[in-house]
């Protein structure tokens, strides 16, 4: 039967910086997780620890960033180590943000999936066009283009997973609908071929559109920013899975 992924994007928001609420927050998503269904939930770096401690059956901790180097004089990174050792299983990379704010390049988004790759963490690797390329109709090429370069056959697929988010249908209700998700994930999945990647869907998920959105085709899960914040709007997503 088919698992679905839902991660749990904290971004640099401190909902549960307390320790009970983070307690709290993980007592109720245990309960509520589905079954045949995963969690992922990607703390602030400086919560991984605690938080890889309350994880236990299909809920996972994971890092919003590493650095592209295992050690070094390179102060303020987080190396890929660093945060396995202290519980992370999986690793975001090629968010927008980074990109945006961190001048990222995909070359060093590639070298940052090799780092992962070398210890063990499973990369969940965003792709996704901008509001430009979408006013240009360019998706299709932009996640073609993504894919060509990423070259995701030489990873093993089991350490893979793929969000597609718009990147101007995050953080702003602007969500895509089912439709649309799947006529776009259908893309990804005929250029993976034989590769087995769950293909996730990201972009202002809530409680009230993420059951049309996972009963989409080609839809193996989502990516949640804003909606995973308080126990109630992520449980709310959870009940609707
Ligand atoms: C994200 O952070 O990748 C994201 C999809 O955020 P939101 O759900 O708030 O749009």
């Amino acid at each position: 039967m088919k698992k679905t992924v839902i991660v749990a994007n904290w971004k640099m928001n401190i909902a549960a910086q307390n320790s009970d609420k983070m307690l709290e927050y993980m007592r109720i998503i245990t309960e509520k997780v589905p079954r045949n269904t995963y969690v992922i939930v990607l703390p602030p770096a400086t919560h991984i620890a605690a938080l890889g401690r309350l994880c236990q059956g299909n809920i996972f901790c994971g890092s919003q960033d590493i650095s592209p180097f295992s050690r070094g004089a390179y102060t303020g990174d987080i190396s890929a180590n660093c945060v396995r050792d202290v519980g992370a299983k999986y690793v975001l990379l090629g968010h927008s943000e980074r990109r945006l704010y961190h001048g990222e390049t995909a070359d060093l988004v590639r070298a940052k999936i090799a780092a992962a790759m070398d210890v063990g963490l499973k990369v969940i690797l965003c792709l996704g066009e901008t509001a430009q390329d979408y006013a240009l109709g360019k998706t299709r090429e932009v996640l073609t283009r993504q894919l060509e370069f990423f070259a995701l056959q030489q990873y093993p697929s089991d350490r893979l997973l793929l969000a597609y988010e718009p990147i101007w249908a995050i953080g702003n209700g602007q969500a895509l609908k089912g439709k649309r998700i799947s006529f776009l994930h259908a893309h990804v999945r005929s250029y993976l071929g034989e590769l087995a990647i769950p293909i996730l869907y990201g972009g202002s998920v809530t409680r009230d559109n993420v059951r049309e959105i996972l009963t989409a085709e080609h839809v193996d899960g989502v990516l949640v920013g804003s909606a995973s914040l308080t126990v109630e709007s992520f449980s709310g997503i959870l009940a609707s899975c």
